[in-house]
Parts: C-alpha cells; sequence; structure tokens
C-alpha cells in the first residue's frame, strides 16, 4: 500500500505543475463552460494538507499518541466557545457517544426531523430508541416547531434539531423553550454548520450537547471523523468515558483513512479531475473508502462501530482548523455572489434568521423537480455543477416518510450550489 501512497503523491505532483488556466480558458470558448467544475468534497483541503498526511502516514509509531488528540479536542472547543469535546471517527459516532452520555434506552421515544442522513437515524436505532420523525420549514431547512409539537409523546426523551446547509434554523429558540417546557433534552446536529453562529454564539451551544462531522464533504475535512461537545460537566465526563472504551482503527484502517484523505484531493480538487477522477476511481477501486456503506444503508450496524479518533486525523483536524474561519467567510462571500443570481432569477433565497451568520456549507434552492437532476440545465443556469442533497428523506438511501410534506419536496426540489473551489 505504501507503494500506492507515493504513487498518487507523483501522479498529483506531476499533474499540479500543468498549466490549468490557458487550458481552461480555451475549453470555456470551446464549450461554453468551465470543465473544471468543483466537486463537493475535500474543499478545504490544500496542498499543506496533503504534506501533512503524506509526512503522517510514514510515522505510524505516532498514531495511537493521545497529545495530538487532546490538542484537537481543546482547540475545537475553545474554538467553538464549548466546555469540552470528545473525537470520533464520525458524526454519526459522536451522536452515539451523546446519546449514551443521556442515557437513552430502548423504550425512550426521540423526534428527529425526516429529511436528515441514514445514519444519524441508524445511530438511534442501533440503540434500540424509537423514533418519531418531524417536518421541516423551507425557510432554513431546520425542524418546523410546530411539527416537532405534534410529533412528541410522554416517552420523548430529545429533540435534535439540525442546522443544515450551514443556515441556523429558523425555529432554533421555539423549539428550545418547547423542550424545556417538557424536561426534553436537545442534541443540535452542526454536522454542516461548524462556525455559524446565533448574536454571538456559536451553534451547537444552544442545546444540552451537539455534535459536528469532519467527514470530506463538510465544513472542515480529515476525511471522516466527528467530534461531540457539550457545556454540561456531567454529560462530559459521560462522553469522556464513551471515548475511553472505544477503539481506535486499526493500523491498516489508519493508513486508508490517511491514503483516502490524498485520493480524495485529487479526485475532488485538483483542477484536472474531469480528466482524471475517473481514471484514479478505477485505479484505486480497492482502497477507496466509502463514508456510508451499504450495510449501513441497509440499516446494519458495522462491526467496527463506534471508534474514536486517532492521532494523524487529530493533526489534520488541527490543520484544518487554522482555516476554517478564513474559508466560512469565503463561503459567506460566495453565498453572497449566489444571492445576487437567485434575486436576479426568480429564485427564492435562503432565510437567514436575525442575529445569525451562516456558514453556507451549500447554497440551498428549491427549483421545478425536472431540474433537480438535470446537470445541464444547472450548468446553463448557473454555471456550475448542482449538488442534489438530499436524494431521499434519509439520505442516501431513496425511503420517503408520511406526513413530511416539506421534506418531501425539499427531496424532489432542492438544489445547493457550491460555495468554495468554483469558477464563474
Ligand atoms: C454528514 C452528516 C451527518 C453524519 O456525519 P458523519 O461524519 O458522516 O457520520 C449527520 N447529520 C448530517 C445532517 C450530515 O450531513
Amino acid at each position: 500500500m505504501k507503494q500506492g501512497v507515493e504513487e498518487i503523491y507523483a501522479q498529483f505532483k506531476a499533474l499540479a505543475r500543468i498549466p490549468i488556466k490557458p487550458i481552461a480558458a480555451i475549453c470555456r470558448a470551446l464549450f461554453g463552460g468551465s470543465l473544471t467544475y468543483p466537486e463537493f468534497g475535500s474543499q478545504t483541503v490544500d496542498m499543506d494538507d496533503i504534506s501533512l498526511a503524506q509526512s503522517l502516514i510514514n510515522k505510524p509509531e505516532t498514531w495511537l499518541d493521545e497529545g495530538p488528540i487532546r490538542k484537537y479536542e481543546k482547540r475545537f472547543s475553545e474554538w467553538n466557545g464549548s466546555l469540552g469535546a470528545c473525537a470520533f471517527m464520525g458524526g454519526r459516532i459522536a451522536l452515539s457517544a451523546l446519546i449514551s452520555a443521556f442515557q437513552l434506552k430502548p423504550g425512550d421515544e426521540v423526534v428527529i426531523p425526516g429529511y436528515t442522513c441514514v445514519v444519524v437515524a441508524n445511530a438511534f436505532l442501533y440503540a434500540g430508541i424509537k423514533i418519531n420523525y418531524c417536518d421541516i420549514e423551507l425557510d432554513s431547512f431546520g425542524p418546523d416547531v410546530n411539527s416537532v409539537e405534534r410529533a412528541i409523546s410522554s416517552s420523548t426523551k430529545v429533540i435534535l434539531i439540525q442546522h443544515l446547509y450551514g443556515l441556523v434554523a429558523r425555529d432554533l429558540e421555539k423549539i428550545l423553550s418547547l423542550a424545556r417546557s417538557k424536561n426534553i433534552h436537545v442534541i443540535e446536529d452542526c454536522a454542516h454548520s461548524a462556525g455559524a453562529s446565533l448574536n454571538g454564539r456559536k451553534v451547537g451551544n444552544f442545546g444540552d450537547a451537539a455534535f459536528y462531522s469532519t467527514e470530506q464533504s463538510k465544513i472542515f475535512s480529515t476525511f471522516n471523523g466527528g467530534i461531540a461537545v457539550t457545556n454540561n460537566p456531567d454529560i462530559l465526563a459521560r462522553i469522556e468515558n464513551y471515548r475511553a472504551q472505544a477503539k481506535f482503527p486499526s493500523e491498516t484502517q489508519t493508513k486508508k483513512l490517511l491514503l483516502n484523505f490524498i485520493l480524495s484531493y485529487q479526485i475532488y480538487s485538483d483542477s484536472w479531475r474531469w480528466l482524471t477522477s475517473a481514471y484514479l476511481r478505477y485505479r484505486y477501486r480497492n482502497i477507496i473508502l466509502q463514508s456510508t456503506t451499504p450495510e449501513e444503508i441497509a440499516g446494519v450496524k458495522p462491526d467496527d462501530y463506534g471508534q474514536k479518533m486517532p492521532a494523524p486525523l487529530a493533526e489534520l483536524a488541527l490543520s484544518q482548523l487554522e482555516k476554517i474561519d478564513f474559508n466560512n467567510q469565503m463561503r459567506r462571500e460566495n453565498a453572497n455572489y449566489w444571492e445576487k443570481v437567485c434575486k436576479k432569477k426568480g429564485f427564492k433565497t435562503p432565510l437567514v434568521i436575525k442575529g445569525s451568520v451562516p456558514v453556507y456549507l451549500r447554497f440551498p434552492v428549491i427549483v421545478s423537480a425536472n431540474h433537480k437532476c438535470d446537470i445541464r440545465w444547472g450548468m446553463q443556469e448557473f454555471g456550475v455543477r448542482q449538488g442534489v442533497w438530499f436524494k431521499g428523506e434519509l439520505h442516501p438511501t431513496a425511503s420517503l416518510m408520511e406526513n413530511c410534506p416539506n421534506a418531501r419536496l425539499a427531496v424532489e426540489q432542492c438544489i445547493n450550489l457550491p460555495t468554495l473551489g468554483f469558477n464563474v
């Protein structure tokens, strides 16, 4: 596998030397559009992160060091304004740690939006908890407070509030007071929204606890990863206890993760991806990891579920944290551009609630159902490739929920535009 890394890296360096700009200009003249449209992975990863991954891959003796992990957790919680944090091998694992910390048990119920990732539902189902789905609103794609209220039962222990696409959820404060009045815990799903804030306070500090994802398509990337935060010392102690009992990925798994970090940069961020990504996907098909496996899509718990983050990924996270504020500012500036484009073309733009500063992981726009999956239309209308999150109400499965008409509408009609790495 070592040879694999060096090969990928050498190819990368060779490709990076080819002057892309004149060729892009010729493509634009010939085809009327850029052929270097962005994909949605690894958008915050730069060459310095790749060099770091390359050096870490050669030092397996450091992979179980606790130092970088504690440093990352401390720096993230300070940056986020939270009491403490624990890093895991996915946002979904961070959520499982919170489910354990809240001592949820079979028979308890939770309310989660019927417009989320299947792995969020799985984290509850694996723990034997019953899910009542609520609908979303179509202003910021967060849970709709009226629908949340209808989904609550006497066994409801947790409400999950998601801040989707980097927007602060419209009904955040109403849902918080509803939960408080009924003694229900709130977990914030901040997988899309690390750094977004309301009245100067970052999201993830409004409920009882929160989780973030550093999967490659999120606000910052360690290829796979997640982190749980809280401001409650008792909850923090229990998350730390969950982490203490969790395993690290094996040496082979860690090596694969680092390789995928490098490879995915080349597949997604490299300006030659339209020539090289198909080749790379084929050439390295035995190495490429999927963030959600077919068994997870089928609702089966993987054998190695529940791992904590090893040192090299924590080092990459620290490197990514250095640039998170800069990248989030760029995302806002680019969102400003989409805002103007959408106003001109008559598309509704997402709601930014009073006092909030979003981070726009993507810029969501409702279009006609015919246009949602028509990439040619998207290229003509916006000059970029549009994203199709979410393909189902439990992404990436195709399942559709009863009684969530807004979620259904979003599945059928919401596209999302890139906020980094595009050039129009
Ligand atoms: C990606 C995502 C998650 C899960 O994060 P992982 O790191 O992939 O486990 C949870 N919720 C939402 C809304 C997400 O987009």
